[in-house]
């Protein structure tokens, strides 16, 4: 099955609209020697990770990634990589003439070379050269392989500091830097170590940055060394964490849905959960009804303002909202790690959005709960979903309490509060929703907005959340973690 295009999708800063992403290799404008390295590997046409970081690596832009092992990402950054050093390819026997431009850095030897491997592939036909140094092996042979030169080094931060150490490998040349699983390094006390490579890199250089999480340390890591980066995210396909407990509930109608997201929260005793709705006006409704019902609701989405949006999720991270209803796009960027459950009270248009939303709870080996509604309009973004995760979501029916003369009282009553919404904008066509789009546009400067980059913290441990997968990981650090600010030289305090 071929990777979706759907799935790709830009942080709000500087998305690259999805028309313009190219489905070809073709039209990336990539040399024949690499399209035709990328044709033998029979990879047809660009994953999303790949439709969007190839042409901004190309630009020469740094990049900060949310992608992990699986999208492609590989190809992601080594074809542009590659491309960009052609100029320097040549057939000369001289080491001199093969200095190191590239350097790929990952925490584990596996990684290592398994991206090395790629490179290798990839660049088969280019007369660039690539090699690889890790831990744990004989050192000698490594040494010999730097001394025959190489444009594109992946290396783990331990040995490649050996190397360095015993001057078997010079990075005055190296400007261009990708950090892969940054998450990972980072876990893994790879912090001092990234720091002294860092030193002895070119000032002037692209970096890359990839993680499948977005911790604040991560975030500091990411200021500190990416220059105006472009933000990219994708799901993975079929990406669903098994360890996040998924039902489907089918319900009468829209009425019955407001209802059913209360019920569920008491009688699951959720004691906090993300909604998401695909629509704004949804979103506000919803919280506003459920207000009604007596539990603590608020919603975000695109049209309230910076401050109450910030306002909000500060309520939520302090645990005085219990429910926070919000769109795909308001809830994007945000870190939620250790959220018990996700409601979703509309199945999302696009089946990788539910992966995201799902994606919410159930981080780091936690356990998690993603309950859906659905009525028969949601049949075919179900069945989507399904075909994405490869396998059946069983539907189950929900019966919802509430008499329908009460759902009817608070119809009319949502109708009272939204009159004003609904006669400024009585028409519903397309034309419509695109004029009020423009009216409205996106807020502008997304990438200062904090609301965008703040992590949740669950309200019970204010600070840093510790999850048993990190704890275990931790346990077995090679070295004392310390805060990411100190070690990149001062930065924010903590
Ligand atoms: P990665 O996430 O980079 O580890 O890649 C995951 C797998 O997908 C690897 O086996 C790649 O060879 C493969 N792959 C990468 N890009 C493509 C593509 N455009 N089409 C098909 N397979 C791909």
């Amino acid at each position: 099955m071929p990777f979706s295009h759907r799935a790709a999708r830009t942080a709000p800063r500087g998305p690259v609209p999805a028309i313009l992403l190219s489905n070809t290799f073709d039209s990336f404008g990539l040399a024949e020697p690499i399209l035709r390295a990328v044709t033998e590997l029979g990879y047809r046409e660009p994953t999303p990770i790949q439709a969007q970081a190839i042409p901004v690596v190309l630009q020469g832009r740094d990049v900060m990634g949310a992608a992990q092992t699986g999208t492609g990402k590989t190809a992601g950054f080594a074809l542009p990589i590659l491309q960009r050093l052609m100029p320097h390819a040549n057939t000369s026997a001289s080491p001199a003439r093969h200095p190191v431009r590239a350097l790929i850095l990952a925490p584990t030897r596996e990684l290592a070379d398994q991206i090395h491997e790629n490179v290798r592939q990839y660049a088969r036909y280019t007369g660039l050269r690539s090699a690889v140094v890790f831990g744990g092996v004989d050192i000698k042979p490594q040494i010999a392989a730097l001394r025959q030169g190489c444009e594109v080094l992946i290396a783990t931060p331990g040995r490649l500091l050996d190397h360095m150490g015993q001057k078997t490998v010079s990075l005055a040349q190296a400007d261009m830097l990708v950090l892969d699983e940054a998450d990972r390094m980072l876990d893994m006390g790879f912090l001092p170590d990234i720091q002294r490579i860092l030193h002895a890199l070119p000032e002037q250089r692209q970096n890359l940055m990839f993680s499948a999480t977005f911790s604040s340390d991560i975030r500091r890591l990411a200021s500190s060394f990416l220059n105006d980066p472009q933000v990219i995210e994708v799901a993975r396909r079929n990406a669903a964490a098994e360890n996040v407990e998924q039902r489907i509930y089918r319900v009468a109608d829209l009425e019955s849905k407001r209802a059913a997201v209360a019920q569920l929260v008491r009688e699951r005793e959720l004691a906090q959960v993300i909604v998401f709705t695909n629509t704004k006006i949804g979103a506000g409704r919803l919280a506003r009804q459920l207000e009604r019902d007596g539990l603590n609701a608020a919603a975000i989405h695109g049209d309230k303002s910076q401050q109450e949006r910030l306002a909000t999720l500060d309520s939520f991270k302090k645990g005085e909202i219990v429910v926070l209803v919000a769109t795909d796009v308001a809830a994007r960027g945000l870190d939620i790690a250790e959220l018990p459950a996700v409601i979703n009270y509309d199945l999302p248009y696009n089946a990788e959005d539910y992966v995201h939303r799902i994606g919410r709870t159930g981080r780091a080996g936690a356990s998690g709960l993603a309950l859906s509604l659905m009525t028969g309009e949601d049949e075919r973004h179900h069945a989507d979903i399904e075909k994405l995760l490869g396998r059946k979501l069983d539907v189950e029916r929900l019966e919802v309490a509430g008499s329908a003369r009460g759902r009817e009282r608070e119809r009319d009553r949502d109708r009272r509060e939204s009159g004003t919404e609904r006669r400024a904008r009585p028409a519903r066509s397309g034309a419509h929703s695109r004029a009020r789009e423009a009216a409205h546009p996106a807020p502008a400067g997304y990438s200062n907005d904090p609301f965008f980059f703040e992590p949740y913290v669950p309200a019970a441990s204010p600070g840093e959340v510790e999850t048993p997968v990190l704890e275990a990981e931790r346990a077995s650090a090679r070295r004392p973690r310390r805060p990411v600010a100190a070690l990149l030289g001062g930065g924010k305090k903590r």
